[in-house]
C-alpha cells in the first residue's frame, strides 16, 4: 500500500503523549534510511493539526510523511543488500499440506505454476489468502454486521501553493466540524459549494489532503467506494475502475475550488485500489478492542501500539469512528496474534492478523503492520533453525531478540 497504493503518511510511531516513539525496529530504520536520501521527514519533526496530517488532532501526532518512489528503490536496495530472493508478479495460488502442516505453496507467474516449499510461511497478504486457503478459520471485515470498511484510491499531485491552501484553512478553522478531538473536515465550506453547483456528486464531505516530503506535493485520501470485497476479483475490479473515476472528480473540484490547487498537476493515481480490510484471521489469541482502549499488554508482547481505532463507513458512507487509547499510553499487539488456529508453520502479519474488526481497525496502520513483520519474520527465523512448531517458540527469546533489533518493549 505504501508503494504501488500511494497510501501515506506513515501513521504515528509515538505513544498517545507524543513524547516516545514506540513503533521502532525495522520501521525507524526504513524512516532513517529515507530521510539521509530526502525521502521523508523524520516524524520527530511532524506535529498534529498541521499540513501533514491534513489538519487531523487527536492520533496524528507525529506522522511521517515519505515519498513513495524514494522508498520503493529504498526497498529493493535493502532486499538485494540482505540477498533476499525476490519474486514479483507472483500470486499464491495454493497450499499444500501434510495433515494440518503447511509445507508447500503453489504459485503461478509469468514462468507458470511453481511449488515453494519452507519450514515457515508467513501470510503478509492482507487479506489472509494462505491461511483462508490452507483452513485457517477467517472473519470477513465485520461478521454481525455483514460489512468491511470501505475502499479508496489514493492520489497525489504536485504544484501546489502551500501558503495559499493553508490562508484558506485558517481562515476557516471556525469551520471545523470536531468530534473526539479529531476534525475530519477539512475544505468541507469548499466542497458545500461545489455541491450547490453539481460539480461534486461524491458521498464525502470534506477534503483529506496530506502535506508530502516536498511542500508542494500532496497525497489525496478522499475518494470513497462502499461495498467492496477484496476476495472478489469483479468487485475490486468494478472496485478499482470507480476509484479512478473519483479520482478525476475529486482533482478537477481541488483545482476549480481549493486555494492553492488551481495550477495543481496530477502527479499519479494508485496502481491498486486501497484496501482498509477484508478478512480477520482467528489466532491463538484475538486482539480486541477492550485491549486496545485499555492499554492491556500481554506478556508476549511483540510491538507497542498506539495507534486509534479508525473505522470508516459503518453506518453509511459519510460516517467516522475513532476511539483512542484510554487507559495508559499504548497497547500490547501478543505473539499469539500471530499464529493462526488450526495450521502449523504458518504464522500472519499486518492488517490480517488476529483481530475483530474493531481492533483490526487501529493496528491496520502502515507502522504496526511492518513491526508484526519484523516479529514473525524473527519467530519464523528461530523455528527454521531450530526446527521447532512456530507454536512452540519461547517468546521471552523472541522478545530479547526483537529487542536486540530495537524494537521498543520495555520490560513493564
Ligand atoms: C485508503 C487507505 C488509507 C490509509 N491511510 C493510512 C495512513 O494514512 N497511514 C497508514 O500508516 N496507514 C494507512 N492505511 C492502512 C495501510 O495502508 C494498510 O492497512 C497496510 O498497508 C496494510 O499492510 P499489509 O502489509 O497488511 O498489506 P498490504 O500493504 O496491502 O500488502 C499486501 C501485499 O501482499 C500482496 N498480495 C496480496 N495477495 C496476494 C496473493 N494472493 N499472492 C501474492 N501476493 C499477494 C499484495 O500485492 C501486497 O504487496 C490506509 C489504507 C487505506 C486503504
Amino acid at each position: 500500500m505504501a508503494t504501488l497504493g500511494l497510501v501515506g503518511p506513515f501513521m504515528t510511531c509515538y505513544d498517545k503523549t507524543g513524547e516516545t516513539m514506540i513503533i521502532r525496529g525495522l520501521f525507524s530504520e526504513i524512516v532513517d534510511r529515507l530521510v539521509e536520501r530526502g525521502g521523508a521527514i523524520h516524524p520527530s519533526l511532524v506535529r498534529a493539526g498541521t499540513a501533514f496530517t491534513s489538519w487531523i488532532v487527536a492520533g496524528h501526532d507525529h506522522v511521517t510523511p515519505f515519498d513513495p518512489e524514494i522508498l520503493k528503490k529504498l526497498l529493493d536496495n535493502m532486499l538485494r543488500d540482505e540477498k533476499v530472493q525476490v519474486l514479483y508478479h507472483t500470486s499464491f495460488v495454493s497450499p499444500v499440506m501434510e495433515g494440518k502442516s503447511l509445507k508447500r505453496i503453489i504459485v503461478d507467474s509469468k514462468s507458470g505454476l511453481q511449488g515453494i516449499a519452507a519450514k515457515v510461511f508467513i501470510d503478509c497478504t492482507g487479506d489472509a489468502d494462505v491461511a483462508y486457503r490452507s483452513g485457517v478459520p477467517c472473519d470477513k471485515g465485520n461478521e454481525k454486521l455483514g460489512i468491511m470498511q470501505p475502499a479508496s484510491m489514493f492520489f497525489r499531485i504536485g504544484n501546489v501553493n502551500l501558503e495559499e491552501v493553508e490562508a484558506d484553512i485558517q481562515a476557516n478553522k471556525h469551520n471545523f466540524y470536531r468530534k473526539n478531538g479529531v476534525n475530519y473536515r477539512s475544505f468541507h465550506w469548499r466542497v458545500e459549494e461545489a455541491r450547490k453547483n453539481g460539480d461534486w456528486s461524491l458521498d464525502r464531505v470534506s477534503i483529506g489532503m496530506f502535506r508530502g516530503v516536498a511542500p508542494d506535493e500532496w497525497s489525496i485520501n478522499t475518494s470513497r467506494i462502499m461495498g467492496i470485497d477484496a476476495t472478489d476479483n469483479q468487485s475490486l475490479t468494478f472496485g478499482e475502475m470507480e476509484g479512478r473515476r473519483q479520482v478525476e472528480e475529486i482533482f478537477k473540484f481541488l483545482v476549480k475550488y481549493v486555494p492553492g490547487c488551481s495550477n495543481a498537476k496530477l502527479l499519479s493515481s494508485a496502481s491498486t485500489l486501497g484496501i482498509r480490510e477484508s478478512r480477520h484471521v482467528h489466532g491463538e489469541y484475538t486482539l480486541d478492542s477492550e485491549d486496545i482502549l485499555k492499554g492491556r499488554v500481554p506478556e508476549d508482547t511483540i510491538l507497542l501500539a498506539s495507534n486509534s481505532i479508525d473505522i470508516h463507513g459503518r453506518f453509511g458512507p459519510t460516517s467516522n469512528e475513532y476511539k483512542t487509547v484510554e487507559d495508559g499510553n499504548w497497547y500490547g499487539i501478543p505473539f499469539r496474534s500471530l499464529i493462526p488456529q488450526d495450521v502449523d508453520q504458518l504464522l500472519i502479519a499486518g492488517r490480517c492478523i488476529s483481530a475483530t474488526a474493531d481492533a483490526a481497525g487501529a493496528i491496520r496502520v502502515m507502522p504496526p503492520c511492518m513491526g508484526t513483520g519484523q516479529a514473525a519474520g524473527t519467530a519464523a527465523a528461530i523455528a527454521a533453525k531450530t526446527n521447532c512448531n512456530v507454536r512452540d517458540i519461547d517468546y521471552h527469546h523472541l522478545r530479547k531478540m526483537l529487542i536486540e533489533q530495537n524494537v521498543f518493549l520495555p520490560s513493564n
